[in-house]
């Protein structure tokens, strides 16, 4: 983190531009799933790894914005909604590592972030009969 603290501002948008939603995308404005609520963040990124997550909250430092994370949009609320900067999870979402025991019951898993539970479930993952629950370590 020291090495980004120390980034020029300039680079710190360069190295961003890839994960930058451009204004005309229709993902450059948020609507939530009922369609009850929209917002047009002033910048929306969707970054694919942390190191990406880590410029955009280190630029978000400099230029004095918060950043909101937002998932599928399915809250029924305007909690995603935000006129600052904007982190799209989508991208992030992917599955590490699974764990199977030898009776293929689920053992562990680890996501790089936010994993929606579409990709978890979806049919081409050899992991799709797993159900999610907390571990014994959750609490
Ligand atoms: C048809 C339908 C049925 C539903 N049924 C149920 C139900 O049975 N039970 C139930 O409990 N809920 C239900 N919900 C609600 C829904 O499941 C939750 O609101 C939703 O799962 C929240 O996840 P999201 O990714 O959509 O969050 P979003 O709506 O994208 O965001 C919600 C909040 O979480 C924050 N957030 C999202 N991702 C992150 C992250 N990675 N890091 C930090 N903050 C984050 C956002 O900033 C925002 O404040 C339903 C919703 C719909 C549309």
């Amino acid at each position: 983190m020291s090495s980004l603290s120390s980034l020029p501002t300039q680079s710190l948008y360069n190295s961003l531009e890839d994960v930058r939603v451009p204004p005309s995308s229709p993902r450059a404005t948020f609507t939530n799933w009922a369609g009850t609520y929209v917002c047009r963040p002033c910048a929306v990124f969707e970054p694919r790894t942390e190191d990406q997550c880590a410029r955009i909250f280190e630029l978000a430092r400099r230029e004095g914005k918060t950043v909101r994370a937002v998932g599928v949009g399915h809250s029924p609320s305007d909690l995603a909604c935000t006129n600052e900067y904007m982190l799209r999870t989508t991208k992030l979402d992917k599955i590490l590592e699974v764990g199977l025991l030898l009776d293929y019951t689920f053992q562990s898993s680890s996501a790089l972030g936010p994993l929606s539970l579409h990709s978890l479930s979806s049919s081409s993952s050899p992991w799709s009969f797993v159900s999610v629950v907390p571990s014994p370590s959750d609490g």
